[in-house]
Parts: C-alpha cells; sequence; structure tokens
C-alpha cells in the first residue's frame, strides 16, 4: 500500500450513537495520526427502515466531547465529498451496472414471502440456508412464470465455487470466514446495500486501512470479492473485539444504558476517562502496567500487536475508579466548569449562574472534588449549599436514621454553642460543636454526634464534611436548620 494512511469510521444513524462508534474511532484516529495519515467520517445511512434524524448530530456532539474529531466527514467536506452514502446513490449504480455485465451479479425478483418459505423449507430439511439461485440465468418475463415474482428486482452477488475465505488481518493474523450467501448489493429500492456502499466507498475515499468491529469478519470475504472483480486494491483489515458486558454478550444498546454514548455524557463522566478507558479495553502500552494513559501516549505507541484479540470486559467499576482519578487531576477552576452544567440542571443553579452562585461552586469545589466518582453525584452532595432556604427539606431517609427524639437534645446543644459565636469558621464551628457534644460537654462519640447534625443540616446522610460544609451554609442557615430539626426530632 502507497501513500498515506486513510481511514475511516461509518457510523449508521439508527439512534443514539453507541458506544462502539466511540472505541472504533479512537482506535481509527489514533492510528492515523501516528501515521501522519487521515481519519474521515462517513454515514453509512441506507438503512431507511432503521434511520434516525437525529442520530447522526449526536454522534457528531458525542465524539467532538470526547475529542475524537475527523479530517473529513458530511459536516466538513473533503476531497471526496459527499460522506453520506445517501447522497452517493449515483456513484454506486454504474458499479452493480458493471458486475451484473462481467456475469458477478445477477437480478433477483423473488418476493420477500418467497424467501421466507425458502428458508423454512431449508431449516426443515436441515439444508444450509441460502438464496436458492431461482432467479439466475433468467430473464425477467421467464421468471414472471414461476410463483414469488415481484416486478422490481434486487441485484445480488454470484459467490463463486472458490470466494477467498482466508484473509490477513492487522489483529488477528490469519483469519479465515464462512462461505457468503448471494449477498443483495442493490435493494428494490434502489438503495445499495451496506456491502456493496462499503466498498465502493472505502475504494473511492482511497481508504487504506479498514478498522471496525469482529462482528464484520463473516463480511469480509463478500467484500474482498468486489474488490477483486471492480479490480481495486484490497485494504488492509484490522477487526477489532466486541466489547462485551460482564456476562461476556455483546453490548447492546436495549441491555446496557452504557451502550449509549449520550449516557456517559449524562451521567458526568469525563472524555479524558472515557477514552482511557476504551483504550485500555482494547490496548495495551508498551509498559503493559501502565493503566493510565492519555489520547498522544497510545497513538505515538500504536502498535497493531498490542491490540486485544479477546473480547474486553466493559466493567462500569473500572471506569468509575478511572473517572475519579481523572476527576481528581482537574484544576479546581476546571473542575468548577464541567460541575456547572450538572448543578444546572438539577434546577440548583440559574442559567446563567449568579456571581453568589459561582461564588460558592468555588467554595465547595475543594470539599467535593475529591468525594465524587461521576458528575452526576454533585448535586445530591452540594443541595444543602444551592437550595433555597424554604426548599430546604430533609431526606426521609435521614429523618428515619438520624432525627430520633434521642437526636432533639443534640441538635440544641449544638445551636446553643454555634449561636454564641462571633468569629463563623471551619475552626471555630467544629470547637463548638466539639465542646458540646462530644468530652466535656454531652460526652458523645463524634461520629454519633454528627450523624443528627449532619442530616440537619445538609438533609442527607451523605455531605463533604460537616464542620467546612458549615462553614459555607454560614451561621444563620445552620441555626435555622439545627433548630427546626430539633423541633422535628423532639
Ligand atoms: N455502518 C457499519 C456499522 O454501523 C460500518 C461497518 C464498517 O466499518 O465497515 O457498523
Amino acid at each position: 500500500m502507497t501513500g498515506p494512511v486513510r481511514v475511516r469510521v461509518a457510523p449508521s444513524p439508527t439512534g443514539d450513537p453507541h458506544v462502539g462508534t466511540a472505541y472504533m474511532s479512537l482506535f481509527n484516529l489514533a492510528f492515523a495520526r501516528q501515521q501522519g495519515g487521515q481519519f474521515l467520517l462517513r454515514v453509512e445511512d441506507t438503512d431507511r427502515a432503521r434511520f434516525q434524524a437525529d442520530s447522526e448530530q449526536q454522534v457528531y456532539d458525542t465524539l467532538r466531547w470526547l475529542g475524537l474529531d475527523w479530517d473529513e466527514g458530511p459536516d466538513k467536506g473533503g476531497p471526496f465529498a459527499p460522506y453520506r452514502q445517501s447522497e452517493r446513490l449515483d456513484t454506486y449504480r454504474p458499479h452493480v451496472d458493471r458486475l451484473v455485465a462481467d456475469g458477478h451479479a445477477y437480478l433477483c425478483w423473488c418476493t420477500s414471502a418467497r424467501l421466507t418459505e425458502m428458508r423454512e423449507d431449508q431449516q426443515k430439511r436441515k439444508l444450509p440456508t441460502g438464496y436458492d439461485r431461482l432467479c439466475v440465468g433468467k430473464t425477467a418475463a421467464e421468471r414472471a412464470e414461476l410463483p414469488g415474482f415481484q416486478e422490481r428486482p434486487v441485484v445480488r452477488m454470484l459467490v463463486p465455487d472458490d470466494p477467498p475465505l482466508h484473509f490477513v488481518d492487522l489483529v488477528r493474523g490469519e483469519v479465515s470466514a464462512p462461505r457468503p450467501d448471494d449477498q443483495v448489493l442493490l435493494k428494490a429500492d434502489g438503495f445499495p446495500t451496506y456491502h456493496l456502499a462499503v466498498v465502493v466507498d472505502d475504494h473511492l475515499m482511497g481508504i487504506t486501512h479498514v478498522v471496525r468491529g469482529e462482528e464484520w469478519i463473516s463480511s469480509t470475504p463478500k467484500h474482498l470479492l468486489l474488490f477483486d472483480w471492480l479490480g481495486w486494491d484490497r485494504p488492509a483489515f484490522a477487526h477489532m473485539p466486541l466489547l462485551r458486558n460482564v456476562d461476556k454478550s455483546k453490548i447492546s444498546k436495549r441491555k446496557n444504558p452504557a451502550a449509549r454514548l449520550t449516557w456517559f455524557v449524562e451521567q458526568g463522566y469525563l472524555p479524558e476517562a472515557l477514552l482511557n478507558f476504551l483504550g485500555l479495553l482494547g490496548y495495551s502500552l508498551p509498559d503493559s502496567e501502565k493503566e493510565i494513559f492519555s489520547f498522544e501516549e497510545m497513538s505515538e505507541s500504536f502498535d497493531w500487536s498490542r491490540v486485544n484479540t479477546v473480547g474486553p470486559v466493559f466493567d462500569l467499576d473500572k471506569l468509575g475508579w478511572l473517572n475519579g482519578h481523572y476527576v481528581r487531576e482537574l484544576s479546581e477552576q476546571d473542575f468548577a466548569e464541567r460541575a456547572l452544567p450538572f448543578l444546572q440542571r438539577a434546577g440548583l443553579v440559574g442559567s446563567p449562574a449568579g456571581p453568589d452562585e459561582l461564588a460558592a461552586l468555588g467554595a465547595v469545589t475543594p470539599l467535593v472534588q475529591t468525594r465524587v466518582a461521576v458528575l452526576s453525584e454533585l448535586p445530591d452532595l452540594v443541595r444543602f449549599l444551592f437550595v433555597d432556604e424554604e426548599d430546604f427539606v430533609v431526606e426521609e431517609a435521614a429523618v428515619a436514621k438520624a432525627l430520633t427524639p434521642a437526636a432533639a437534645p443534640v441538635l440544641t446543644a449544638a445551636a446553643d454553642a454555634l449561636e454564641g459565636l462571633d468569629e463563623w469558621s471551619t475552626q471555630t464551628v467544629q470547637a463548638a460543636v466539639d465542646s458540646a457534644l462530644l468530652e466535656g460537654g454531652l460526652g458523645l462519640k463524634r461520629g454519633k454526634a454528627y450523624l443528627p447534625l449532619r442530616a440537619a443540616v445538609c438533609g442527607s446522610s451523605i455531605s463533604p464534611p460537616l464542620p467546612e460544609s458549615m462553614a459555607l451554609l454560614g451561621q444563620e442557615r445552620v441555626l435555622r436548620r439545627l433548630r427546626s430539626a430539633a423541633a422535628l426530632a423532639g
């Protein structure tokens, strides 16, 4: 293969973008960048039945969120535009005509009812299933004499007796695939099938390496035949292992919310963490112990021999751990900026945020940055600080657990001690509470003493450290909450 490396990701806009699209993009892009080549995005929207209009934009948004940007694509243009297959229908037709003229493909007029009947019959008789070639060698008129005929034909490939069933894969070495059926290339509606469009476009767009999921291995012989018949150089192939659920099944959007890329955005994973995680699933650095790595490190060291061949398990605990790491690495400013939309979505902060809200966020950041694995955990942790005082309520679970009658004197003692403070800071708050409630005061253990205080002041049994939280909240609000909780408990 000569010339620059050109690779592509080719998502089908059939709903929320699949996490596999990001995974494929990552590997394609890492390789392209290492080679100084190009990465392009092609939208494979020939399946009109499953097409969803907003899916394409979601693909763009989520890939860009991950920093996996492309050099050419439908929204960017490029020397081989258009990059949306539905806009390339005229491109495919001459190649199909040529395949028919050369005897590599034929028209098939069978109705889908006939094909179903044929398949059922083959299954009943324990025969291999596949098109029985009823239409081969017939004109439309001849075929019309027989049952199960429809006016508008499809075009099928005529798979020879000795199709190429072995090929060298960059990840797997020598690969064998089963014998293909006489695949439909052009549908009755004039749309190409994936198999035709992918080959024509990969050739015309100068794709040098086809990097895609292992589910396409069984299709590769069909593609090789098409490249050969059309007299085109075959690209190199790399079939990536499929991402799997913990139970080893294939990740599907129906069964696993984490199959949807938008889920990671909603949950507040950081794009750099997800990217590292996807890289780790399929790749190991030369220093194989190293689990935390950037896109640049992956790309610089990229080598097909270090791509896993065993289905990597999509372990969300591991991702949570990685995400926590990246969250802690952020500067406070960066953390606050990324946290803000989560607080806005939870209705805790206005859009745009006011100066007081931003100041509160800045002040609480050092308390919470080390405590969240994902940013969506944040609203619950900081609600106590942002909620309007009249909307503040103690969660029922916290009431039941902490605001028992025995808590009332504890809350009152803390309020009395805090009421007298002239200086309000973490240190003075802690000293006042401790001397009122611990040894020398009510004689409680700190854990026991803080439990009702936390419920009263933060409204929940989880919160940032209590003295710091109270210091941020201010004397007036703390006293009001302690006194009303004491009344509630008592
Ligand atoms: N459109 C195919 C998909 O949705 C692309 C497969 C390929 O990369 O060849 O996965």
